[in-house]
């Protein structure tokens, strides 16, 4: 059956965050959100890179894969020539139509949702730590939505040469809708409002809806939604959802492809980040400490045993307590645990996260090395 598709989609850069790292496109038949990481505004560029790269070389015929994969490597070429965005990346969920058939690629923890009948379904997996200890059974959904490591993802587009993307295919029917989103939302609004809010008539409304949500329940990161609406009908014809004079956070009216990044967000006052720390903050956080490091150092209080993180020896994977600096001569950690796995026999996936050093409790960094695999 042929299907018409309407969309609605928002970008909002939250109530905690100092900036807006998110980016969607809307350009049918394809449609896409990214949730960029880095320091120092790397996040943003590698956002609004993927939506770039993937909006140009799917306009060009290539296949939805080989757009993904280009924007992979236009990411992470990019990072190699500026050494400041060293290390940025994207999560990146698209779908394009074709048909009656939903044809998706998704890295990261964004996630793509189908409303059918009233019942939603998750369409993708989480490519984050927590995701998959859910799917291994070491966690229950309860504690995986409140894991406070739950933003640590095990793959993302554009931090290494070459990436695992997931590719999957779903029979579409007249009255389906989807959602692509950041985890910006999913983290922070349940399945039933979800559900209830794809269920709105214009899927402008629930765009709105849904984001107002997230913001109602803390508003603790980015936030954005790309919601299609379908129905059936002639599937060269792509209505628009939207009213004109929409803000510029919104896609837009009209069949034109529309790339918004976080920068335009309508969203409220920025205030100070929240209190978690999450990998995409890692290089603000260690610069951070780094400063911290070395008014320890000056002060000659070396308090450094509450701090932890998972570092490397000779080759071998470690815990540290303290943190990962010298003030002069003076090492600021020594070695809490150390391991006999090499880091070489990571995945690269995994090596990402121990190359971030991202400082931890004792708790928390040992629940690494668990995850790592460094007691085996
Ligand atoms: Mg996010």
């Amino acid at each position: 059956m042929a299907l018409t598709a309407r969309h609605g989609a928002l970008t909002d850069i939250g109530l905690h965050r100092k900036a807006n790292e998110d980016a969607f496109l809307v350009a049918p038949p394809l449609y896409a959100v990214c949730d960029g990481m880095g320091g120092a505004l790397a996040g943003e560029v590698a956002s609004r890179t993927a939506v770039e790269t993937l909006a140009t070389a799917f306009g060009e015929g290539r296949p939805l894969l080989a757009a993904a994969e280009a924007a992979n490597a236009a990411i992470y070429t990019r990072a190699c020539a500026n050494p400041e965005q060293s290390g940025m990346g994207t999560t990146l969920t698209a779908v394009a139509l074709e048909g009656a058939l939903g044809h998706f690629v998704h890295v990261g923890d964004s996630r793509a949702y189908l409303l059918r009948d009233g019942g939603l379904e998750q369409l993708s997996d989480d490519h984050s730590l927590v995701g998959e200890m859910l799917r291994e059974g070491r966690l229950t959904v309860a504690e995986a939505s409140a894991h406070p490591h739950r933003s640590i993802l095990t793959r993302a587009l554009g931090t290494e040469p070459e990436v695992a993307i997931d590719e999957f295919e779903v029979d579409l029917r007249a009255g389906d809708t989807l959602l692509l989103c950041s985890d910006g939302l999913s983290g922070a609004v349940s399945n039933d409002e979800i559900g209830a809010a794809l269920g709105l008539d214009d899927p402008q409304a629930a765009a709105r809806r849904l984001v107002s949500l997230a913001r109602k329940h803390g508003g603790h990161d980015n936030i954005t939604a790309v919601v299609v609406q379908l129905a059936a009908g002639d599937s060269t014809q792509v209505e628009a959802a939207l009213a004109a004079g929409a803000p510029a956070a919104e896609g837009p009216a009209g069949t034109e492809p529309v790339l918004v990044f976080g920068g335009a967000s309508d969203g409220g006052p920025g205030g100070a980040p929240g209190g978690e720390q999450h990998v995409r903050r890692r290089l603000g956080c260690l610069t951070a400490m780094l400063a911290l490091a070395a008014l320890v150092g000056l002060m000659g209080v070396l308090t450094i045993s509450t701090v932890f993180y998972v570092g490397v020896d000779d080759g071998r994977l470690m815990v540290y307590s303290g943190l990962p600096a010298k003030v002069g001569p003076v090492r600021l950690h020594a070695v809490y645990r150390a391991s006999t796995v090499r880091y070489t026999s990571l995945t690269p996936a995994q090596r990402l996260l121990v190359d971030q050093q991202d400082l931890r409790s004792r708790s928390s960094a040992m629940a690494m090395a668990e995850a790592l695999g460094m007691w085996r």
